[in-house]
C-alpha cells in the first residue's frame, strides 16, 4: 500500500484506504453485505462500492462526491479546500422517523443503516470501544472507589461487538469482571482473544472464581454462559451484591438482536420470523426482569449504570417507570470530562505501516508523560491490542492535547517522518457531536436534551473548514429516532509534499 496512489491526490486517496478499510474482513462484522458493525453499512450495496470507489479515483483536488445513504448521487465542482465527500445517512423527517418506517424505506432500497462511524468509513475495530471502555472504568475507580477496581466486583453482560471491551477495561482497572453472555460461542470466542481469562456455564463455579479472585486482589475476567435476567436475579436471590453493576446486551433492538429468558440462539432464529410479536414481548418481559434485578442491586448499596444500550427506555416502555431511576454512564463518568473538552480522537495510518503509529506513541508517552491515564492506557494498548486493518490509535484528550497531537502529526506527514498521510478521524462521542436524549445528551442543565441543533451545527461548521469527509446522521448505536449526529474524517491537508 504505501504511498502509491490509486488516486489524483491524498485526499480521494485517504478516502479510498478508508473505505476498502471498513468493508475488508478484518474489520468488517458482514463484509459481503457491506456490515461494518452493529448493523451499520459502510455503503448502500455492490454498485454504490464500486461507483464511488471509482469516482474517488477519478475525482480532481477540486470536487466533492455527495453520498445519500450509502449511494453516491453527483460529484460537484467546489475547491481545493471544499470536503472530497459529503454524505448524510438514514436521515428521515422526525414525524416519520420510526423503526417501521426506516425498515420499509431500506427494503425498497432508499436508504441504508449508517451507525456512527461504519457509513463515514472511520471504524478502526475494537480499539474504539475499549478505549472508551477503559475511560469509563477509570472514572468508576476515580470517583467511587479510590482509583483503583482492585478487589472490587463488577457484574455486567453481553460480549459482542462492543460488549467484549468490558472484561479487558474491568482487568485494566484491576478489577474483577464476571459477564453474562447468552450465547455459547460467542463466549467461546472471547476466551480465545483473550477477552476474558475463563468461562463457564455454572453460577457457583463462576462466584467461587470472583470471590477468590477478591480475596487475592487478582484482576480476573470470567464469562459466565446464561442469560442476564435469569443470572442477575439468581444472584439477588442469594443476597449478594456486586459493587458495581451494569450490562451491554442489545437491548436497543428487541427484535433482532436481544435474547429473551428460556430462549435459546437456534430457537430465537425462528421465533423472531415466525412470531415476531410473540418474541418481542417476551423480550419486554425479560427486559423488565433484567432492570428490576439492577434496580434490587442498587436498593443493595451497588453502584449502578445504564451502559448506553438503551435498556431503562425499554423497561420503562414495558411499564416499569423506576427504570429512570438507575443514571446513565454519561451523566456518571463522560459528561463532566466533555464539558471540559476532553474526547476521544483517532489517528488511522494511511500507509499500513504499523511503525508509523509506534513512533507516534513513544512521543506521546515521552510529551503526556505526566498523564498516567493517557500512559496506562498506550501501554496496554500496544501489548494487548492487535490492529484490525489499517493501524490506528484512539485515545481521549484534552483540547490542548488534541492541539499539539495534530500539530505534530502534521509536522510527521510534512517531514515524510511517516511512510504516508495519516488520517484523523472524530466520532459520536466528542461535545456537541451527537444529540441523544438517553445518552450523550441526557440529563443536560439546560433542558436542552432533545435539540439537535448543535452536532448539525458542528458538522456546517467542518465542513466549511475544509475537512476531507463530513458525514450527517441519525439512528447511531441507539437506533432511528432518537438520535440525530455528525462524523467526520480529514486527511491531514496542510501536507502539500504529498498532495
Ligand atoms: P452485539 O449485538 O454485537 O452483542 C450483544 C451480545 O449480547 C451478544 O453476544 C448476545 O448473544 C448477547 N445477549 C443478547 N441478549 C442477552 C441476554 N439476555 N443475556 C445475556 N447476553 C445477551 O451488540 P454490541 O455491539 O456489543 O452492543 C451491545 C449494546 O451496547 C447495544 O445496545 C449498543 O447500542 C450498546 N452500546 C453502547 C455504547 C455506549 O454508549 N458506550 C457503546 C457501544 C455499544
Amino acid at each position: 500500500m504505501g504511498g502509491v496512489l490509486k488516486c489524483r491526490g491524498w485526499q480521494q486517496e485517504g478516502l479510498y484506504r478508508l473505505l476498502v478499510n471498513v468493508i475488508s474482513s478484518e474489520l468488517a462484522e458482514d463484509p459481503d453485505e457491506f456490515v461494518v458493525y452493529g448493523g451499520g453499512k459502510a455503503v448502500r450495496n455492490k454498485d454504490s462500492l464500486l461507483l464511488i470507489l471509482r469516482i474517488l479515483q477519478q475525482m480532481g483536488n477540486s470536487e466533492t462526491l455527495l453520498i445519500q445513504s450509502g449511494k453516491p448521487v453527483a460529484v460537484v465542482e467546489t475547491h481545493p479546500y471544499a470536503p472530497r465527500v459529503l454524505m448524510s445517512n438514514s436521515m428521515l423527517v422526525p414525524h416519520w422517523s420510526t423503526w417501521s418506517i426506516f425498515g420499509e424505506l431500506e427494503k425498497a432500497g432508499l436508504t441504508m443503516y449508517g451507525q456512527s462511524t461504519a457509513a463515514s468509513w472511520g471504524y478502526i475495530g475494537s480499539q474504539g470501544i475499549l478505549q472508551s471502555t477503559f475511560e469509563t472504568l477509570w472514572e468508576v475507580a476515580d470517583k467511587k472507589f479510590g482509583g483503583t477496581l482492585r478487589q472490587r466486583w463488577v457484574l455486567t453482560s453481553g460480549l459482542g461487538g462492543m460488549g467484549c471491551a468490558q472484561p479487558l477495561a474491568v482487568e485494566m482497572n484491576e478489577g474483577v469482571a464476571l459477564v453474562v453472555e447468552a450465547d455459547p460461542t460467542k463466549a467461546m470466542r472471547r476466551l480465545n482473544t483473550r477477552h476474558v481469562h475463563v468461562v463457564t456455564d455454572n453460577l457457583d463455579d463462576a462466584l467461587s472464581i470472583v470471590d477468590e479472585a477478591l480475596k487475592d486482589g487478582d484482576p480476573r475476567t470470567i464469562a459466565l454462559v446464561g442469560n442476564a435476567a435469569d443470572v442477575y436475579w439468581e444472584i439477588a436471590s442469594r443476597g449478594l451484591c456486586p459493587d458495581v453493576v451494569t450490562d451491554q446486551t442489545p437491548a436497543h433492538d428487541p427484535l433482532r438482536s436481544y435474547l429473551p429468558s428460556g430462549v435459546t440462539v437456534r430457537e430465537s432464529r425462528r421465533l423472531r420470523i415466525e412470531q415476531p410479536d410473540v418474541y418481542v414481548k417476551m423480550v419486554q418481559e425479560s427486559i423488565c426482569k433484567h432492570v428490576q434485578a439492577m434496580l434490587e442491586f442498587q436498593k443493595r448499596g451497588a453502584l449502578v449504570f445504564e451502559y448506553g444500550n438503551h435498556i431503562r427506555a425499554q423497561a420503562a416502555d414495558s411499564g416499569l417507570a423506576e427504570a429512570w431511576s438507575i443514571p446513565s454512564f454519561v451523566s456518571l463518568f463522560a459528561r463532566e470530562r466533555l464539558v471540559k473538552g476532553s474526547s476521544p480522537l483517532r489517528w488511522i495510518a494511511l500507509s499500513g505501516n504499523p511503525e508509523d503509529i509506534y513512533t507516534f506513541d513513544d512521543w506521546l508517552m515521552s510529551v503526556f508523560g505526566n498523564d498516567e491515564r493517557l500512559v496506562t492506557w498506550i501501554k496496554w494498548a500496544r501489548e494487548r491490542i492487535h490492529f484490525q486493518g489499517l493501524p490506528a490509535r484512539s485515545v481521549w484528550l484534552t483540547r490542548e492535547q488534541r492541539d499539539a497531537v495534530v500539530d505534530e502529526l502534521c509536522e510527521r506527514v510534512l517531514h515524510e517522518y511517516v511512510s504516508a498521510p495519516m488520517a484523523i478521524t472524530r466520532d459520536h462521542f466528542a461535545g456537541a457531536t451527537m444529540a441523544s436524549p438517553h445518552r450523550e445528551t441526557e440529563g443536560m442543565p439546560d433542558g436542552s436534551d432533545a435539540i439537535a441543533d448543535w452536532p448539525m451545527l458542528n458538522a456546517l461548521l467542518l465542513a466549511s473548514m475544509g475537512a476531507t469527509l463530513v458525514s450527517v446522521q441519525q439512528g447511531g448505536g441507539v437506533g432511528i429516532g432518537v438520535c440525530q449526529a455528525f462524523c467526520v474524517n480529514s486527511i491531514l491537508k496542510r501536507l502539500l509534499s504529498f498532495l
